[in-house]
């Protein structure tokens, strides 16, 4: 395993780190799943942050990434991304999801966050294979520090026996 990334089975929503990641949806407005649990443990300013980003830019489009306010969360910043909805895999799902990791830890590396934590995006609501995002995902962060040396450290945090058991694996 890359000795800057770390895996455990956890709540997103309780980690000490810069930046967690939400795997959002397009109107940045919250919604089921990790989202939810997201605004709902991090108040209503991370909601704010996201109005202002919606007013400034219009919709958060799948692959892209922004950034608000950690609100009450342990983490200092929430990155927002919106992953793929799976559709068979023929719509460049694999791409947009390798999208998603890329432009966040792209992010957080201008923002000058070290420490940053994924949930398992596009896992939940949106369907996509849990052993395939989770190869996508493991690779996209993979590739990414490569190439940068300023995170410091990548938390994948599973909420879920399967993608733990997944990860585990892939991460050796
Ligand atoms: P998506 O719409 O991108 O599929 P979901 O929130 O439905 O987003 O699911 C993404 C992943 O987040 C799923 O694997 C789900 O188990 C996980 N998840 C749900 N709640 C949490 C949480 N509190 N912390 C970390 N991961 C979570």
């Amino acid at each position: 395993m890359n000795s800057k990334i770390k895996l455990i089975k956890g709540d997103i929503t309780k980690q000490h780190v810069d930046a967690v990641v939400n795997a959002a949806n397009s109107s940045l407005m919250g919604g089921g799943g990790v989202d939810g649990a997201i605004h709902r443990a991090g108040g209503k300013q991370i909601l704010d942050d996201c109005m202002d980003i919606i007013n400034r830019q219009g919709r958060c489009k799948t692959g892209e990434a922004v950034i608000t306010t950690g609100g009450k969360l342990p983490a200092r910043y929430v990155i927002h991304t919106v992953g793929p909805v799976w559709n068979g895999g023929h719509k460049n799902e694999p791409e947009l999801l390798a999208n998603c990791y890329r432009n966040s830890l792209q992010l957080a590396v201008d923002k000058g966050i070290k420490t940053i934590a994924f949930p398992n995006i596009s896992t939940g609501i949106y369907h996509y294979p849990k052993a395939e995002a989770a190869q996508v995902a493991i690779n996209a962060v993979n590739n990414f520090l490569k190439d940068n040396d300023s995170i410091a450290e990548v938390t994948f945090v599973c909420f879920d026996e399967e993608n733990f058991a997944l990860y585990k694996d892939l991460l050796g």
